[in-house]
This record gives C-alpha cells, structure tokens and sequence, in this order.
C-alpha cells in the first residue's frame, strides 16, 4: 500500500516518523451494501485512498482503518455489518488516546460512511480535545466537495449513487460491476435532506431503519441515486479535489 500506514511500520519506526509527520490521519469507513455494482467496503477504502494519497504528499501517517460503521439501515441487505454508534465513539476516542500517549498531537478524523458517522465522530473528538490537549479535525468528503459536485452532473447525496460510484470507478475498478449498476432516486425531502448542498435542513436526519430498506429493496437494490451517471473520470476530479482540499488542512495542522 502507499502511504504512511501505521500497521506498516515497527515500533521504533513509528517513534521516529511521528516527529516529522505531526498528524494521524484515522479513516472511518463502514462494511455495508453498496447495491449491485459495488463492494460492502466500498467506504472505507474511499477514506482509505484520500489518506493514501495525502499521505504521500505530506507525510502524515495513517492509522488502520476503522472498517466497521453505524448502519443500522443496510442490515436489510447481506453482508453489512452494523456496529453501535456509542461502541464506534468509544472506539475512535480510544485509537485517539493510545496514540496521544505515544505523543501524536494533531488528529485527521477522515470520514467515509457519509453524515451517519458525523455524530458520534464528533462526541469522540469533543472529548479527546477536552481530555486529552490534541486537536481533532473531522474531514467529510460530501462538505468538502460542495462546490464542484453540481458541475460534474452529480444530483443529491444518496446511496451506491453517482457520487460514490465514480469516486469507486475511478480508484478501485477492479472491485466494481458497472453493467449491474442501476437507479433509484431518492425522493424528495421536503425540509429534512442528507446533501449538503440544500439549502434547509441537512443535520437533523435520521438514519432509515433496515424494514423501509427492505421494502424498497426489490427495485431498488440498495441504491439510492443514479450510478448509471459516474464515470472514473468524474471520480478522477472529484478525488483529486478532495485530496487538495485535505493537503490543505493537513498542511494547516503541521505548521500550528
Ligand atoms: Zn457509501
């Protein structure tokens, strides 16, 4: 693997390259469905290939990937495997802890499971600021690409949609089955939305639960947009966009 990944290196390595990388960048992904065309780990290894390559441009390191994610919601459909939110902030508050007492100040909070992990990634890096003096910084993909998604053609955040599909198209093509992509698009949510992008309310959802999912599920297949729109190069601009952005932040926290 590219990057600075933790798990790749022996102790007196990691005491060595903490100094000069001065962030851990901790990628929180999610193992669930992805509809028909992409794989259940298709969010961690999106938070997995932006800390790669940010990794490679500033020499952060990189924790090993928290693979599991809060997903009540997809438990309708095989494979998913559905974590407890207060389990995962006690989790990632724990990873931050250990490393803090190897001396890691500065923390990345890179988020692949989208808005459902955004509560209780906060809870843990509230508390590890208040407990622990380091800084946390929670980095999401869907807020850091506000500005460019409409011009790619990309319609409203979903599911296994345009967005994440493209974003897979373009870094993991081999895992991913185009030809059994189909779509679904969400409904209108009139007041209460998951994109960033609109205008009203977007952090007052609630995750659906696993019975709406089934019931959609024969047409829908667990996809909730329109992947017949991505395409690898789309993925190419909108990964290339978020890894500037993130250099950007990473960058930021080195020099404090
Ligand atoms: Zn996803």
């Amino acid at each position: 693997m590219s990057g600075r990944w933790l798990q790749e290196l022996t102790w007196e390595e990691f005491r060595e390259a903490k100094e000069s990388a001065k962030v851990v960048i901790v990628p929180v992904g999610s193992t669930e469905q992805h509809g028909p065309h992409l794989p259940l780990g298709s969010d961690s290894m999106v938070a997995m290939t932006l800390a790669e390559d940010v990794s490679c441009q500033t020499g952060a390191l990189i924790a090993p990937p928290l693979w599991y994610g809060w997903s009540p919601h997809h438990m309708a459909l095989d494979g998913t495997i559905s974590i407890r939110a207060e389990v995962l902030a006690e989790l990632l508050y724990d990873v931050t802890e250990s490393l803090s007492r190897h001396g890691v100040k500065r923390f990345v909070y890179l988020n692949g499971h989208r808005i459902v992990n955004i509560t209780w990634m906060q809870i843990a890096a509230e508390r590890a600021q208040r407990l622990l003096g380091v800084e946390v910084v929670i980095f999401d993909p869907g807020y850091m690409s506000k500005e460019i998604v409409s011009d790619l053609g990309f319609g409203p955040l979903g599911h296994a949609d345009e967005i994440e599909t493209s974003h897979m198209y373009h870094r993991y093509p081999a895992l991913c089955k185009p030809e059994r992509a189909r779509d679904f698009p969400p409904p209108p949510a009139p007041l209460y939305s998951v994109d960033p992008r609109y205008p009203l309310d977007t952090l007052c959802y609630v995750p659906s639960t696993a019975a709406r999912l089934a019931e959609a599920a024969p047409i829908s297949k667990g996809v909730s947009g329109r992947p017949t729109l991505a395409s690898a190069e789309k993925g190419r601009v909108y990964h290339d966009h978020l890894v500037g952005r993130l250099v950007a932040v990473i960058n930021r926290l080195q020099q404090a």
